[in-house]
């Protein structure tokens, strides 16, 4: 299937995160994509360059705010002087709108660049830098681009994105993630369409951005299997069984919490069931947000996934025989993340055959 690239993503360093307040070397690193990269030429990928789309395709998952936001965050933290005075070479935030701060719902955007920050991130991790827009923005065209081949005729097509995207919803963003790759994928291949989407997330964490942008659109299905928040993991506060879906939406969201360590029976299990939910469901095409970070070794999750399970999950998404998007989530293992993507790749080939 052919690769969608854009080498913009290496102007997003995201310098680390702040995690308990300690500035921590980070995962999301520019090499991820440059490993993934490296596998797919050898394995004969063909590459096609990203085209830029207009904002009106980010405006379907994204409220202008958080866009106007991104945009601009960089260069105003650095006319205020904050690299300077503190010293912070990157937007971090410091206060945020918990509900139980709020006289107004949504709270004012903050006049100070520094409280403006938390208006708009809802972790200390995902931090930005002077590329981190162009990167985010290119990643959006990324995915677009792949799922522009899927409605030209392409049976799928792979969106290789850097930042990930799944963790970003419509008006707040975190997880290392800006804006939701993914989302917008499945915004496009609606429109374009005629009928259901699914987005089948098989990221090690919950695609909290994701299952938020889409949860009371009947029209497209969002389904997760990642490792239970209730077990102590990311995002923590959301990706329980219980969340279902809103008003219209309600039946349409779909949620698989596993057990740490979990390993390919457990995790294939749920791959598979929710691949059986999204076709009892009727959609006509799909979206895999494919994280590769269940594997085993990866450093931020304990699911226990093996190089063999990842193509046996493609097997199963590629045996749908629907019109696939498929865009990269998380992946951290620096040796693995390259090999893994070709497996799940391969897998989709092979169940689509
Ligand atoms: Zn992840």
């Amino acid at each position: 299937m052919p690769v969608v690239w854009s080498d913009r993503h290496r102007r997003h360093e995201p310098g680390g995160e702040v995690w308990v307040g300690v500035r921590t070397p980070g995962t999301e690193l520019p090499e991820r994509a440059e490993r993934v990269r490296v596998a797919l030429t050898d394995a004969g990928a063909r590459f096609v360059d990203a085209e830029r789309h207009p904002d009106e395709a980010l405006l379907e998952v994204h409220d202008p705010a958080l866009l106007e936001y991104l945009a601009g965050a960089w260069e105003d933290w650095e006319a205020a002087g904050l690299t300077a005075d503190p010293g912070q070479d990157r937007v971090v935030p410091y206060l945020f709108p918990h509900p139980g701060l709020l006289a107004q719902d949504p709270p004012p955007v903050p006049t100070a660049i520094t409280a403006r920050a938390g208006r708009f991130a809802y972790d200390t991790m995902t931090l930005i830098g002077p590329g981190t827009w162009d990167a985010a923005r290119a990643a959006v065209d990324v995915a677009l681009t792949a799922a522009d081949l899927v409605l030209a005729g392409e049976p799928a097509s792979y969106a290789c994105c850097r930042p990930p995207g799944h963790h970003a919803t419509r008006d707040c963003f975190g997880g290392s993630c800006y804006l939701n790759n993914a989302a917008a994928a499945a915004a496009r291949l609606g429109a374009g369409g005629d009928g259901r989407v699914a987005v089948l997330d098989v990221d090690a964490h919950h695609g909290n951005g994701t299952q938020a942008i889409f949860y009371s659109d009947p029209e497209v299905l969002v389904g997760s299997a990642h490792v239970d928040p209730a077990a102590g993991w990311f995002p923590h506060f959301l990706g329980f069984a219980a969340e279902t879906g809103a008003g219209p939406g309600e039946g349409a969201n779909r949620n698989l919490p596993l057990a740490p360590g979990s390993g390919d029976e457990a995790w294939l299990a749920a791959v598979a069931e929710l691949a059986a939910w999204a076709r009892d469901g009727g959609v006509r095409a799909l979206v895999v947000a494919l994280g590769v970070d269940a594997a085993a070794g990866d450093p931020e999750s304990p699911l226990r996934v093996s190089a063999d399970g990842y193509r046996a999950a493609g097997r199963v998404l590629g045996g749908l025989g629907l019109p696939t998007v498929v865009v990269q989530e998380g992946g951290y293992d620096l040796a693995a993340i390259g090999r893994l993507v070709v497996e799940a790749l391969t897998g989709i080939e092979e169940g689509r055959a």
